[in-house]
């Protein structure tokens, strides 16, 4: 049969993909690409291919659409979250006396690294079509990563286009050789006979041949938490650079930056898209003696029960280019319905920066934090949605990094636990927790910054007796209490056992709501019992650290 005219176009913008010389040869990147990775000659590779492109591949894979809105819906398969208990990092010399050994991360030998990173590349050897993203983490020039993600699914490929900073058509010409390599082949499984091998998955790091191989979890957040996890070695160790879980954004008004701490499910990503302020990022960011960076060059928002009255900034984000993952559609119109956690409640989007209007590009200022915002999502409901913290207290929970673990982001949650995660990003610490807390201590002496805990989750009534979670709009209300002044110079009265001061008011917060112990649900003998309970986790959980930190850190957590 003859070809259409619209063969003739499809295959005309194949041959100019492939072949483009100018300015920047794409044919010649491939083939030395192509011959770097032993890759046979008939493999078709997509090297940073546009959008669309990606789009036209994705789709072929099982299950794949485009929403009503124009985004890719893609699906993850069996793994919806994290696997923490698979990541591994290698042994070897030049990062050993280093990495903090343990449960967090798992030693593994160079065989075993060996047989993983071996058994990736075979498997993307056997596929028709490789996905290479050249791409940098890390918005500051003087630390910028230069980063390259080779996959087999172009959803993972458009993941991490999204996820990172798009190298211009210039920088894209002298990249060279990447400083770091992540082998994506989470379709094929983990060899469990390997040494050191506990399931099908694996997502091992090694720091000394700078690249990570994912095996048996086509979870796409792991390629970026691999990344951040990399910055938590590479940023302190090498350029005494601070490397935090957090977002960050600042004030249109002043310039005055706020960095937001927190767990999984806290809110990093919400509170952060603040129409008053520019967002600089919403989940990895580095402090140097500059200023704050931003690591990444896209966010990764939560979408079950997104909502755009809610959150609108996030909403309207959605659209071609963005990639939705794990979510429900209805398959006649494509809506997708944020409030269906059938497939998983961590349903997720990703999707360049920009998307977001308000967004700071580049994603990094010269100014150091005015203000540091711990967010808490506690589900006991004990502690106040909002308190003023002093210097000693912000170390206490910033190494304590207590939340209460929501279902979904990591497989296998499926109630909120109390958790305690170091430096709110324990999964990503590379180096011992107190090495960043000292850190912190440094640059908060050094910069004066307000530090606030803010509790997104209950207050006044656990979640187990049907309580509600602090209203979007009051957390909202208190945020523009801090970045106008007016909370720091409001009345406080002291929250006991805690020891936190809480404001008797803020414009736009009923007053009732702040302090928990005025509004309890069962009776003030209760609360005590309650707030005694939570004390007593955190005191056990900072035992470990008591030898390790100074008396007015140990003494600023709770006390009995
Ligand atoms: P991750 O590290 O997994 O990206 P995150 O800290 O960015 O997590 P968000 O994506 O901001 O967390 O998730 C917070 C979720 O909680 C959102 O779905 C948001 O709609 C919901 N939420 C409900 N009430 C509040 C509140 N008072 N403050 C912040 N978020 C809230
Ligand atoms: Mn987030």
């Amino acid at each position: 049969m003859a070809p259409t005219a619209i063969d003739l176009n499809r295959e005309y913008a194949n041959s100019v993909e492939a072949e483009s010389t100018a300015p920047f040869n794409k044919a010649e990147r491939k083939n030395s690409i192509a011959a770097a990775l032993g890759l046979s000659p008939d493999t078709k590779i997509h090297y940073n291919s546009a959008v669309p492109i990606l789009y036209e591949d994705a789709l072929k894979e099982k299950g794949t659409t485009i929403s009503s809105t124009g985004a890719l819906i893609a699906y993850s398969g069996g793994k919806t979250g994290r696997s923490p208990k698979d990541k591994r990092i290698v042994a070897e010399e030049s990062s050993v006396h280093d990495v903090w050994w343990g449960p967090v991360n798992k030693k593994v030998d160079d065989q075993t690294w060996k047989i993983s990173r071996s058994r990736a590349i075979d498997y993307l050897r056997t596929r028709e079509k490789v996905y290479i993203i050249d791409a940098f983490a890390g918005w500051d020039k003087r630390y910028r990563i230069k980063v390259r993600i080779v996959c087999a699914r172009a959803y993972h490929a458009l993941f991490m286009k999204s996820m990172l900073i798009r190298p211009t058509e210039q920088e894209l010409k002298s990249f060279g050789e990447p400083d770091f390599t992540i082998w994506n082949a989470g379709q094929f499984p983990a060899n469990v006979f390997t040494r050191g091998m506990t399931s099908a998955t694996t997502v091992e790091l090694n720091f000394k041949a700078m690249e990570m191989v994912i095996l048996g979890t086509e979870y796409a957040g792991e390629m970026k938490k691999g990344i951040l996890t990399l910055m938590f070695y590479l940023m302190p160790i090498k350029h005494h650079v601070l490397t935090l879980h957090s977002s960050a954004n600042i004030g249109t008004q002043n310039g005055d930056v706020t960095m937001f701490f927190g767990l999984s499910g806290t809110g990093k990503t919400t509170l952060s898209a603040d129409p008053h302020r520019k967002l600089i990022g919403d989940d990895e960011h580095c402090w140097s003696d500059h200023g704050v960076f931003n690591v990444e060059g896209g966010c990764y928002a939560k979408c079950i029960d997104l909502s755009e009255s809610k959150e609108p900034e996030i909403f309207q984000a959605i659209k071609f280019g963005s990639v939705l993952e794990n979510v429900v559609y209805d398959p006649v119109t494509r809506v997708v319905d944020y409030s269906d956690s059938s497939i998983t409640a961590n349903t997720r989007c990703a999707y360049p920066i920009e998307f977001i209007p308000s967004a700071k590009i580049p994603c990094q200022v010269d100014t150091h934090p005015s203000n540091i915002i711990l967010l808490t999502c506690d589900a006991m409901g004990v502690l106040p949605p909002v308190s003023k913290l002093t210097k000693a207290q912000v170390m206490y929970h910033f190494i304590s990094g207590y939340t209460s673990k929501m279902t979904g982001t990591e497989v296998g949650v499926t109630e909120p636990q109390a958790t305690f995660s170091a430096c709110y990003g324990q999964p990503f610490l590379v180096l011992h927790p107190m090495r960043y807390a000292q850190q912190l201590a440094d640059k908060m002496s050094a910069h004066h910054a307000h530090a606030w805990l803010l509790n997104t989750g209950w207050t006044g009534k656990p979640m187990s007796k049907g309580g509600k979670r602090c209203p979007l709009k009051y957390t909202r209300a208190i945020l523009d209490a801090i970045h106008s002044g007016v909370l720091a110079k409001a009345e406080y009265e002291n929250f006991p056992t805690f020891g936190l001061r809480v404001p008797k008011s803020c414009p736009g917060v009923p007053s009732e709501l702040l302090n928990p112990a005025r509004n309890w649900s069962d009776g003030k003998a209760d609360f005590q019992n309650q707030v005694t309970n939570l004390a007593q986790l955190f005191m056990e959980n900072f035992e470990k650290y008591a030898s390790s930190c100074t008396e007015e850190v140990f003494s600023a957590g709770p006390a009995m």
